[in-house]
């Protein structure tokens, strides 16, 4: 079994003070038992590479990335300057980005593709909407999105990528899928990669969606599941550290 990942997503949330007391304490989770990553918005990154000991473990990550290489893009922010700065990690096509921002599948795939031409880890999430959950197309929707990501990515390094199953119900609403449900999805992710990537890919698939320390020890436990993308539960530093002990399996 490979070790577990957590990955914390502060969204748009911080504030150079606020940043310092919550790693001071999330820094606690150095030499657990599973990796550890913390994505921050931009302004802070430098912040967050600062204040993390340099042997801790925690890795950096960027929310958003663009598609497009350096040059005339204002306002966006390339994966050569993510990679520059000392990011590990990148999330693409999280469901706030597809659904706020417009981001259809064509460009999650492009800037899958931007990151990992850049050396990042793209952690890619996927993910259905309770209408489609309820129309009985949930697989459907998922296959569809990672296919999108597959067309874009020809001949790059397809063992960086790491997948995040977060159905858009379960993010921020304290709804949390049931571990069968958890386990369908992820058994045909589980399938998807080994017949796209090829069996020998080890592909880690988080799930992500109102992970907290009362139900985080249950999924973690569902089979195919590595880890988790944990958003509101990563601000609280007792939270995010509990959630790390239980993919520690402490
Ligand atoms: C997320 O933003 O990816 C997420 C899973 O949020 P939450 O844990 O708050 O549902």
């Amino acid at each position: 079994m490979s070790t577990k990942l957590v990955v914390g997503n502060w969204k748009m949330n911080g504030s150079l003070a606020g940043n310092a007391e919550l790693l001071g304490e999330v820094t606690k989770s150095a030499g657990l038992g599973c990796e550890v990553a913390v994505c921050a918005p931009f302004p802070y990154l430098m912040q967050v590479l600062q204040i993390l000991p340099p042997r801790s473990g925690i890795a950096l990550g960027a929310q958003n990335v663009s598609e497009f290489d350096d040059g005339a893009y204002t306002g966006e922010v390339s994966a050569r300057m993510l990679s520059d700065l000392g990011c590990s990690y990148v999330i693409v096509g999280h469901s706030e980005r597809r659904s706020l921002f417009h981001e259809d599948d064509g460009t999650v795939g492009r800037k899958t593709r931007a990151a990992l031409r850049a050396g990042l880890l793209p952690i890619v999430c996927v993910g259905e909407t309770s209408a489609e959950r309820n129309d009985g197309i949930t697989l459907e929707v998922v296959t569809r999105q990672l296919d999108a990501v597959a067309a874009e990515i020809d001949g790059l390094d397809v063992d960086q990528i790491v997948l995040a199953y977060e159905p858009i119900w379960a993010i921020g609403s304290g709804l949390t899928a049931t571990a069968e449900q958890v386990g369908e999805v992820h058994a045909s992710i589980r399938t998807w990669t080994q017949r796209v990537f090829g069996s020998e890919v080890t592909t880690k698939i988080l799930y992500g969606g109102s992970v907290k320390p009362g139900n985080a020890a249950e999924l973690f436990a569902v089979p195919n599941v590595d880890g988790g993308l944990i958003g509101g539960a990563s601000l609280v530093a007792r939270d995010f550290l509990a959630i790390c002990h239980a993919a520690a399996g402490d």
